[in-house]
Parts: structure tokens; sequence; C-alpha cells
């Protein structure tokens, strides 16, 4: 297998985050997983993709803690020589009615899927700026397009990486670095089956108009392309991946 370098994956111990880790390592990248809480979870994806004869390694930290960040982005750069992408998938969410949604939940939703990505794109840039080479790949939701009744915060902080994916393109486009978002659709993973009932996630798939929902190897998929040659000349971009949804 020929090495294309290094990738972090940020949320890689489940769903869609241990999808793209996969897809990743089988196509060559030495992938960094990281999690924050669930351990035996990770081992298994690393398991996994060394079992395929991909290459990886853990690291556990939280992402919104700026610190943390820094020490994984070191540890990558010392382990790998450098990071060639950068996925920003680790993300939480929540359904409340927007009156109840207290201060610590709205600080609790933007300290994670909104600053998380800030604090892994400002560690990873001043490397591939340097190098004037990388690609920064944001997970953001059909929710941050389209808008989501009781998910008013997520749908606010999605949107929130919509804006900074847009922006950060344009501003490291002149040192070769793209930056790119895919909006997933409902995908069937813990975040579904943890927030929702089995009516709602139904109804989801009949609202959706390719009849059901997404896999986490298909937003994995989407992920590869905006991580190959392919995608050289596609920065600021936010692909849909909602089977038709938005
Ligand atoms: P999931 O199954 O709940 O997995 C979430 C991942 O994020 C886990 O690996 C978790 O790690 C990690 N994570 C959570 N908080 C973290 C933190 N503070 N620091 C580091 N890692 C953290 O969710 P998913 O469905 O795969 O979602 C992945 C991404 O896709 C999220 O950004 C989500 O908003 C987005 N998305 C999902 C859907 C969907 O329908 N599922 C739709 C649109 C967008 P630990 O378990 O170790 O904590």
């Amino acid at each position: 297998m020929i090495n294309k370098g290094c990738a972090v994956v940020t949320g890689a111990s489940r769903g869609i985050g241990a999808s793209i880790a996969k897809i990743l390592a089988k196509s060559g990248y030495s992938v960094v997983l990281n999690y924050s809480r669930s351990e035996k979870s990770v081992g298994e994806v690393l398991k996994t993709i060394t079992a395929n004869g991909g290459d990886g390694c853990i690291f556990k930290c939280d992402v919104s803690s700026r610190d943390e960040i820094d020490s994984m982005i070191s540890f990558a750069v010392k382990s790998y020589g450098k990071i060639d992408v950068l996925v920003n998938n680790a993300g939480i969410s929540q359904q409340k009615l927007f009156t109840d949604i207290t201060q610590n939940d709205w600080n609790n939703m933007i300290s994670v899927n909104l600053s998380g990505v800030f604090n892994c794109c400002q560690s990873v840039l001043p490397d591939m700026i340097r190098r004037k080479s990388g690609k920064i790949i944001n997970i953001s939701s059909v929710w941050g397009v389209y808008g989501a009744s009781c998910e008013v915060h997520y749908s606010a902080v999605k949107a929130g990486v919509i804006g900074l994916t847009k922006a950060l393109a344009k501003e490291v486009a002149p040192s070769g670095i793209t930056v790119n978002a895919v909006a997933p659709g409902c995908i069937l993973t813990d975040m579904l089956t943890n927030e929702l009932d089995e009516d709602t996630i139904s109804s989801l798939a009949v609202d959706t108009p390719l009849g059901r929902l997404g896999t986490p190897e298909d937003v994995a998929k989407a992920v590869l392309f905006l991580a190959s040659d392919g995608a050289d000349f596609i920065t600021g971009q936010i692909l849909g991946v909602d089977g038709g949804f938005c």
C-alpha cells in the first residue's frame, strides 16, 4: 500500500469518525484516532485498521481543550513528520426545546462542536502553511443548513462550522491548503439512536428523498474524496451527503 501521509480524525471511536478513520487507513493514510471517552471502542477501530494492513495510533483528548489539542497535534507531527489531512468530526447533539436550553447546554455545544473545530484548525495550520500543503475537512450537518426544531443550539454551531469553513478556505488558499465541509443528513449512529425514538427515526428515513437513512460509510466516502487529489481544486465547499434532504 502506498503511504499517503498522516490524517488526524477527531471523534474516531464510534459512528461516522470510526468509518472515516477506517476508510482513510485503507487508502494508505497513517491515522491518528482521537477520542474522549470510548476507550474500548477506539481500540476496536484501531484493531480493525491494523488487521487490514493499515497504520494508526490513538490519542485521547477533549477537542474543547486547546492545550490537549496542541498536545495531540505535536504528538502527530512527532510520530509521522507532518499532518496531511485533518478531519474535524467530533461532535455532540442534544434535543431540547429552545426555552429549555440552559446556559451550560449552550456553552457546551459551542465548546465541543465549534471551538473544537477552531482549536484543531488553529493548532494544525502553522505547519501546513509552512509546507504550503494540507487538507482540512469539517463535519457540519444538514441542520446547519436547514435548521432543526428542538436543536437550535446544535443547528447554530453547525451553521458556524459552515461559516468557518468558507472563510478559512479563502484565507489559507494562497498557502495551497483546502478547507471543505461535509453536511451529513440523517446517519444511523449512536447520535441518532440515543436522541430519537424509533418512530421519529423512521419518519426521517421517509422524509429523505432517497428513502433511507445514511450510513457512516456514505459520509466516509465523501471525506475520502475531499482528502484525495481529485479534490485539489475544490475549497470552501459544503458537500451535502443527505440523500437529497436539503
Ligand atoms: P457519535 O456516534 O455520537 O460519535 C461522536 C464521536 O465524537 C465519538 O467518537 C465521541 O468520542 C466524539 N466526541 C464527542 N465529544 C468529544 C470531545 N469533547 N472530544 C473528542 N471527541 C469527542 O456521532 P456521529 O453520528 O458519528 O457524529 C459524528 C459527527 O457527525 C458529529 O460532528 C455530528 O454532529 C455529525 N453529524 C451526525 C449526523 C447523524 O445523523 N449521525 C448528522 C449530521 C452530522 P467518545 O465516545 O470517545 O466521547
